[in-house]
């Protein structure tokens, strides 16, 4: 069997490009080791899938060895092109927070738009057995598993990365990758819950509560990994939007820096607070904040020995205490809930032998990357979805033209 461009991984990037490559009248084929492909769009977003972000063509809310890499794709293919298509297909969709457009009914729309796009494109499907061998014979790839081998002028790995191993994720294209002579930046796993040492996680009372904070990750020069989102009190630790997001700039041994207050002037409200009441501070803090939290939180804080004393009779530097303490919250977790629970992989291939244009290797001409399976990795919110888009298009784009 003789095609153009044999694309290995049909997810999110895998079948935009192989529906990209097969509309521009190339011979595609498009092999996943799983018979049921497309699960991680199904189970995205709550099961509506959070397609794009209308900022997703911005770079910075991306992590990479080299920030710039994916600037190309993102900047070639907008969130609006993606739209268009969920327009094209009547799919019906809302904006839920700052950006994120997810699908009104099902994720599994989703999936039929990509599904029937590879139609359009010819595309022909080989699932349920992965590919065991991979060679280069002069111009061609030849690709063997059992009982069938194809050969490919180009082959695409978008195989993701290992995050939810029960529905098929591997490491498996960065495995290749590095046998083909790929730098492989480290993987680990993000937008994942962090986890705590049961001594030092008192907390668990208040698994189930959210609130939101203001979040950062690690060293503070690395400014913009501020985040305001809602934080999840877990019986382990944290999760919820928050965490998530600095989980992917957190590193093992890292602290976490938390402002309860999400910046609001607390010192200022306590002083004004301390005038007019003869509460104690708990009292006078759950008007602000949920009383549960409150609650077991100061009995573990630096300001336990006042929480149950009256605000009035506290002096400006006990004030100043609870504000620090309330707003710099600053905690080391012990690790995260690892590739089980993480939405994404961060590392991957390495981009400095990747070409930002076209996906293409430096090293191999006609093997491309693409999607999670590279060194880029988008914050909550669509991000990773247009990271696949865009870098499945560029590769689509790209195959079988001169370089
Ligand atoms: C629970 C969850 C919710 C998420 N929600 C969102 C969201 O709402 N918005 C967002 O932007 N991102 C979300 N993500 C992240 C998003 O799903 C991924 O970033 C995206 O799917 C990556 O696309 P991909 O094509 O690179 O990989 P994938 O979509 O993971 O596709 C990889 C494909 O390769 C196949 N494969 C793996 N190994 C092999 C092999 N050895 N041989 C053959 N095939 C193989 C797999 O079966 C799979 O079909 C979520 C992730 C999870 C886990």
């Amino acid at each position: 069997m003789q095609f153009d461009v044999a694309v290995i991984g049909a997810g999110a990037a895998g079948m935009m490009c192989a529906a990209v490559a097969g509309q521009r009248g190339l011979r595609v084929a498009l092999i996943d080791h799983s018979e049921k492909v497309g699960e991680k769009i199904r189970i995205s977003g709550g099961g509506r899938c959070n397609f794009t972000n209308v900022d997703a063509a911005k770079e910075e809310r991306f992590i990479s060895e080299d920030p710039r890499f994916a600037r190309h794709a993102l900047r070639a293919y907008r969130p609006e092109a993606f739209i268009a298509l969920v327009r094209k297909y009547g799919i019906d969709y809302h904006e839920k927070h700052r950006g994120q457009l997810f699908c009104d009914r099902s994720a599994e729309q989703i999936v039929q738009l990509l599904k029937d796009e590879c139609a359009l494109g010819k595309v022909q499907w080989f699932t349920g057995q992965g590919v065991e061998k991979i060679e280069k014979r002069g111009e061609q790839f030849e690709l063997r598993w059992p009982h069938v081998a194809l050969q490919a002028r180009a082959i695409v790995i978008g195989t993701g990365g290992p995050s939810i191993p029960k529905i098929g994720a591997t490491d498996w294209g960065q495995q290749l990758a590095a046998t083909w002579g790929h730098r492989i930046v480290p993987l680990r796993p993000a937008l994942v819950p962090l986890t705590f040492a049961p001594e030092d996680w008192p907390f668990s009372d208040l698994a189930g509560l959210s609130v939101e904070v203001d979040i950062r990750a690690g060293d503070p020069s690395r400014a913009q990994c501020v985040f305001r989102e809602d934080l999840l009190f877990t019986h382990r630790g944290l999760s919820g939007p928050a965490v998530l997001q600095a989980s992917t700039y957190w590193q093992e041994g890292e602290s976490l820096h938390i402002d309860l207050s999400a910046g609001m002037p607390l010192q200022a409200k306590l002083l004004e607070a301390r005038e007019k009441t003869r509460s104690q501070v708990d009292t006078v803090l759950a008007q602000w904040f949920p009383k549960r939290m409150v609650e077991t939180w100061l009995k573990h804080s630096a300001v336990a020995s006042i929480a149950q004393r009256k605000l009035a009779e506290q002096g400006n530097k006990q004030i100043q205490a609870i504000t620090q303490a309330w707003s710099q919250w600053t905690i080391r977790p012990n690790g995260s809930e690892g590739y089980r629970k993480a939405e994404v992989t961060a590392g991957g291939v390495a981009t400095d032998e990747l070409d930002p244009r076209t996906m293409q290797s430096l090293r191999t001409p006609g093997m491309y990357f693409i999607g999670e399976v590279v060194d880029v990795t988008g914050w909550l919110g669509g991000y990773n979805f247009q990271w696949a888009w865009a870098s499945g298009v560029a590769a689509g784009q790209a195959i079988g033209k001169a370089a």
